[in-house]
Formats: C-alpha cells, structure tokens, sequence
C-alpha cells in the first residue's frame, strides 16, 4: 500500500522551494525532511546587555544531522544522482562529512569523507561511521584535506559535496527564505560565524533573490521572471531590503581578519577551524554590498555564550555556532549595532555533536551523586531550593 502524503507533511526544502531552485519539476529529491528550523526570539540573554533589541536565532542545529549542512547536501547530493553519480567526497570539520554520509546512505551511493585526525567532535566521528561513510582521518587540517579532495576529484569520477559544489549554496540560501516568511520581512542584521564563507554567501543569495522578487517587479521588469519581460538591465533591489551580514570567527582561526590565510589554524569551535577559506572573494563581496563587517573573538567568549544560550535560554548549540551570538552580543554592547535593531543569529550546528567540550563547559553545573533513598532526595531538593 503506498501512502499519499497529506499537505501538512513537510517533505524538505526541496519540495517547499522547488520553483526557487535549480531543479526541474520531477527531479527526484533526496531528503530527510531538512529545513523548516524554528527561529527563536532570545529573552533572558538579551536582558544582560540592557540595549533594545530583538535577536533571534535561526535554530540549525535541528536539521536531519544536527547542521545547516543539511540544507546543502540534499541539494548537492539531489544533483549528483540525477547526474549519474555513484560516489560522493569532501573534506570537513566534521558536520559535512556527517551530512554527505547521510545523504548518501538515503541514496543509496557511496560517500567518502577526510577529516583531520583527533579534531573533529566526537558526535561527528559517530554519524559518519553510523551512516557508512568511508572514514579518512588524514595527518593534517581541513585545508590540507580540501586540497586532496580537489586533486583526487579531477582525476576520479567522484562527486565534491563542498561548499564549492555550487548546489549546496543553493539548497543553503533556503534559510533566508524560511527567515522572511517567519519575521515578515529580512532583518536588519544577520550574523553567522564563518569558516569556509559558503553560508554566510548563500545566505546572501536567498537575500537578494527575495529582495528582488519583492521588488518593482510589475513596473521594472527584470531578468529574473523567468522570460515573462524584456528587461535585461540590473535587476531593482529595494533599498534596506536586505540586512547587514556580519561574520565571526575565532581570533586563532581568523583569516578574514588577518587579510590572509592562516597557516595553522586553532580554536576548540572544531567547525570553524579553517586557515584558508573556499568562499574568499565572495565573503568580501558580501560585506561590500550588504555594509557589513567581520570580527573575531577569543575562544574562551565563544564557550561561555554556548554555556549562557544554554543556561539561559534552553537553546544548546555547538561552540562555532555560538560564535554569531558572541559577536551579536558585544557590538550591541558597544553600540555599533544600533538600539531599536532586529538580529538574527544563525545556530550552525546542535550542542550534542561535542559532548566533550559540552561537559567540560559545564563542569561546575550541580551534579550529586546520593543513595536511592526519599531522605537523600528530599535533602538534595530542600539544599538547592
Ligand atoms: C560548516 C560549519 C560552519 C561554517 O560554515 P561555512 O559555510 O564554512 O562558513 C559553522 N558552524 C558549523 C557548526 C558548521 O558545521
């Protein structure tokens, strides 16, 4: 018996922006049901700063692998079947290799996967090894396995499942869209952290896209309707229609800082620990036309806003991921971003995929250790009411 979806099941975002994709009417998509995350208005962490503001964060970390990766790969791997492709690659910090194993799996093709050996979160290391990913833990970091992935794909008929493969940055600008439609319109400043810059450009792509949809497109035909108008000038984007894209990274792995690529690269956000970023031009063509900026933060800022997103706000997310808010929080701080402004952080990835930072993080959170007895329980509750 073979059951017809009803329109309530959400099917990924495949399905739900089909028409604003790449993809024709019946290609067949390879999802997990991605997408669709929840964006959360912050309370108590914005109480701290004593500004007026709104920030939000755009709950990742709830994806099908537990990372925006997801949004990517199902494109990226939708694409490589329909192509013919029988294996996937890529190098990662973990979460892609995580997402390229699953979606694999879903499709039944083989994914390949080099991470740097001992440094990716112990979470990671299990969803690639679960999900029958062929595991290569290389002597090296991310953007020594990156350039592997490179050399080995030019010569063997494999398919790159980075943040090069132009579909992924496709299926990533989704988030924007979900963004839009959640607040009614884009908010005035958007912040993730950044390693290679493909999220925070594909961010920028769903930006503009929607910016231009909602434009005058009915006086100002543009070349974007898809051959329903003559216009082939610069499509009209709508002054203020997009937000200001802010970028962070750790100051031990921050070559948009520096102006240069970092050789040894170092923080415990794992995910963001990259030296030579793929999307470099493009992250700078970001801040050129959104005004923009990036910045950097100790790692030990990072830790302790993971802890207080948690502590405060119930939302547990993993250490690069806390590095938007981090950021977020100190230019409201100082001021630089303005009172009165909306913000929306991204949460990259979900605070279970590093268990170990996570319990060295809350080492000092109460944790008994009592007999089994109503009088132990009851004593423990009454010290701690
Ligand atoms: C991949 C990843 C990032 C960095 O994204 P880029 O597109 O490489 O800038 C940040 N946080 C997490 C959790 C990630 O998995």
């Amino acid at each position: 018996m073979k059951f017809q979806a009803t329109p309530n099941h959400y099917t990924g975002l495949i399905d739900r922006y089909r028409s604003r994709l790449p993809l024709s009417a019946d290609t067949l998509a390879i999802s997990l049901g991605e997408g669709n995350t929840p964006l959360i208005r912050l309370s108590n962490l914005v109480k701290t700063t004593g500004k007026n503001v709104d920030i939000y964060v755009k709950y990742e970390g709830l994806n099908p692998t537990g990372s925006f990766k997801d949004r990517g790969m199902t494109m990226a791997v939708t694409k490589a079947v329909e192509a013919g492709s029988k294996a996937i690659i890529c190098a990662s910090t973990g979460n892609t290799s995580a997402a390229a194993a699953a979606y694999a799996a879903r499709a039944g093709i083989k994914a390949f996967v080099l991470i740097p050996e001992g440094k990716i979160a112990m979470g990671k290391l299990a969803q690639a090894m679960m999900y029958g990913a062929i595991t290569m833990q290389i002597r090296g970091n991310f953007d020594d396995g990156m350039q592997l992935v490179k050399d080995v794909a030019a010569k063997t008929n494999v398919t790159i499942v980075n943040s090069i493969n132009p579909y992924r940055l496709q299926g990533q600008k989704t988030a924007s869209f979900e963004i839009i439609e959640e607040l009614g319109r884009a908010p005035d400043y958007h912040a993730l952290p950044v390693g290679n810059a493909g999220n925070i450009t594909a961010h920028w792509i769903g930006y503009t896209e929607s910016a231009i949809q909602s434009g005058e497109h009915t006086t100002n035909a543009c070349s974007f309707c898809e051959g329903s108008c003559q216009f082939t000038g610069e499509p009209i984007i709508a002054k203020d229609s997009r937000p200001k894209m802010l970028g962070f990274q750790a100051d031990g792995s921050a070559p948009f800082m520096r102006g240069a690529p970092v050789k040894d690269p170092e923080t415990i956000a794992t995910a963001i620990r990259i030296g030579n970023p793929q999307s470099w031009s493009q992250a700078h063509e970001v801040m050129k036309e959104s005004g923009g900026w990036f910045g950097e933060l100790p790692d030990s800022e990072i830790l302790n806003t993971q802890l207080l997103l948690a502590s405060l706000e119930g939302v547990f997310c993993e250490p690069a991921s806390a590095a938007s808010v981090a950021g977020v929080l100190r230019d409201v701080k100082s001021g630089k971003i303005p009172e009165g402004s909306t913000i929306v952080c991204t949460l990259t990835g979900n605070g279970l995929k590093d268990p170990d930072t996570a319990m060295e993080l809350s080492k000092d959170a109460v944790r008994l250790t009592i007999d089994a007895t109503l009088d132990q329980v009851n004593q423990s509750i009454l010290n701690h009411l």
